[in-house]
């Protein structure tokens, strides 16, 4: 059995060899307290650097077994283990040679706490994924500088990062309650028929609009209305008072720049737990809420927008909508309609980002542009049956119109960053209008047809290997083909980005049959993931990337996090080759 002392040996004498002859240290190495598994060794240099695993016993270990019977505190309590591992690797990024000689690293992750394939912890043992960079000066190995790399710091790492003992307990066990307080609110949501709540004290603004850190000396902290204070119950913290959204239409009004939008964003966000210090611990939405954006020249294919947009000019369809260039309405005609097919429970839009022809048609417009002469039925038309007929929720912040007065169930006025619930005024104001536009609704919200996904929706790889995929911020590629996410909002992390594009692939490969509805597609990817975690969708792909599937277990990915249904249908719905049916019903 290689050890960590023939691991030395072998490094030292691989010392001024081709850079290639590290591919001999592929395999698994018993550590005195843990196990060290080599499990891609980097081409070269500048290659991407190599993957190692570290499994380390509870033995060891030694985490309290009673905090690892639930599988959020797991999530959580690894997603504490990867900061630290974050942290300290850094301390110990030594610059061993040439390059990212030297470099140890793992997954970086946003202020969510989610379950990342970087880390693991069970009863048993924890795992951690890394990647490090093998030492070499010039194009040649640095056998004693990997030997130290490899032997010494990242034994150090595990020590100081991966055993009970050796982490500040009391910020672990925060860590932890601050993420099942979050559950424990969220789970309260469906009982007071409420789509999200905002606890007081929470802070909302972030540092800027690249900078997901809380902005902490100037932040007005969140407080609800007194009249319309709700208590929930946490596990370690007692009642908590906040604002709680019902289901329905609501709107957020309110001046400009008086936090309309800092608040959406962070209610949207609430779809995931944050970790302590964020400011938005305790803001918790439930889990099928979507953020809606217009998204002017994105791919849409075969979905029927007919309930919100007919009479197309040039005798376009609207019930099989396909174009390579949406204009800002048919692409949040089209993401509405995706929302749905998905399973949302409810939709989240902000004027900024919308389509105003897609939002609003006041009574002005109605009596200049005739009904028959606009394809649009405008949202304030439909949001009510969208809530009536399918028990879709909407948030909407509208600072510019007040036609949503009429239809809305909630109205909460922004003022200095503070919200007032106005419901009342506002109903009186919609009253007093005498009602000058005409709805334009009709009776029902209209058709929703389910899509069935062709075999052939993606593009296929070069000299029929395996499809290339690479994950950037906000956006993915599959092969040469790019599809944009920067309109969907609520990914937080590249490496959800790079699960999706798994997870397509992977759709593709078991699912994508031109039967299966997308909704059915969308259920089977992501109950084969909660039964089989992350790590299936490298089912079917070999090491060299080749389809068979018999080393699969050097696939074990270390730079994925999870996602939701949601997000991985918008990323199918925006492939340029997605080939689709209608599943007429
Ligand atoms: P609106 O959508 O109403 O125009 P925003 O939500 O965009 O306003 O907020 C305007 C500015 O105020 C942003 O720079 C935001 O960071 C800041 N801001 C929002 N909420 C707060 C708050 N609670 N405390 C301090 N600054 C805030
Ligand atoms: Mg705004």
């Amino acid at each position: 059995m290689a050890n960590r002392q023939t691991l030395q040996q072998q490094l030292k004498n691989l010392e001024g060899r081709s850079y290639r002859e590290y591919k001999g240290i592929k395999g698994n190495y018993e550590f005195p307290d843990f196990s060290l598994i080599v499990d891609h060794v980097q081409g070269d240099p500048f290659a991407a650097p190599s993957r190692i695993r570290i499994k380390l016993p509870q033995a060891v270990a030694q985490f309290p077994p009673d905090g690892l019977t639930h599988y959020g505190t797991q999530v959580a309590i690894a997603d504490y283990l990867t900061r630290q591992v974050v942290q300290v690797a850094q301390s110990l990024c030594k610059k061993r040679g040439s390059g990212k000689s030297g470099h140890i690293h793992i997954s970086a992750p946003s202020p969510a706490i989610l379950r990342r394939t970087a880390m693991w912890i069970d009863a048993n043992e924890i795992e951690a994924r890394l990647t490090v960079g093998l030492p070499a000066l010039g194009r040649r190995i640095a056998g004693y500088e990997a030997a130290a790399l490899l032997c010494e710091d990242i034994p150090q790492l595990v020590a100081r990062t991966l055993t009970y003992q050796a982490l500040d307990q009391r910020a672990l066990i925060h860590h932890v309650q601050t993420f099942e307080d979050a559950e424990a609110l969220r789970g309260q949501l469906a009982r007071h028929n409420l789509v999200t709540f905002i606890a007081a004290g929470a802070c909302l603004p972030r540092q800027s609009g690249i900078d997901e850190r809380p902005l902490r000396d100037q932040a007005a902290l969140f407080v609800p209305p007194e009249a319309h204070c709700l208590e929930l119950e946490t596990v370690h913290n007692g009642r908590i008072k906040g604002l709680g959204i019902q289901k329905g239409v609501s709107l957020i009004v309110g001046g400009g720049y008086h936090g309309k939008s800092t608040l959406l964003r962070a209610i949207e966000q609430g779809i995931y737990n944050h970790v302590p210090g964020d400011g938005r611990e305790q803001v918790v939405t439930e889990t099928n809420a979507v953020k809606l954006r217009a998204e002017d020249g994105r791919s849409v294919v075969g979905v029927n927008i007919s309930a919100v947009i007919n009479h197309l000019p040039q005798g376009r369809q609207s019930d099989h909508f396909s174009t390579t260039n949406a204009s800002g309405s048919t692409s949040q005609a089209a993401g509405l309609m995706e929302a749905i097919e998905a399973g949302a429970g409810a939709i989240f839009i902000d004027e900024d980002t919308a389509a105003t022809n897609f939002m609003i048609r006041d009574h002005n417009m109605q009596a200049l542009i005739s009904k028959d002469k606009e394809p649009i039925t405008p949202f304030v038309d439909k949001v009510r049956q969208l809530y009536d007929e399918q028990a879709i929720s909407t948030i909407l912040v509208m600072g510019g119109s007040g036609d949503y007065f009429a239809v809305a169930d909630t109205v909460i006025a922004m003022q200095d960053y503070q919200p007032q619930v106005v419901t009342q005024q506002a109903k009186a104001i919609a009253q007093a209008d005498g009602n000058r536009r005409q709805p334009e609704g009709g009776q029902r919200f209209g058709e929703i047809t389910p899509r069935a996904v062709l075999a052939d929706s993606l593009p296929v790889g070069k000299k029929d290997r395996p499809l290339k995929i690479k994950a950037r911020p906000e956006m993915l590629m599959l092969g040469y083909e790019e599809v944009d996410l920067r309109a969907v909002e609520q990914i937080v992390e590249v490496h959800q980005i790079r699960a999706i594009a798994h997870a397509i692939r992977y759709a593709q490969q078991y699912y994508f049959d031109g039967q299966r509805s997308l909704s059915s597609v969308l259920d089977n990817v992501m109950e084969d993931i909660r039964l089989g975690s992350l790590d299936v969708l490298s089912h079917g792909i070999g090491s060299d990337g080749s389809d068979s599937s018999e080393k699969t277990n050097t696939r074990l990915w270390g730079d994925l996090a999870e996602f939701r249904r949601f997000e991985l249908a918008a990323a199918i719905n925006r492939l340029r080759t997605l080939k689709t049916q209608p599943l007429w019903l």
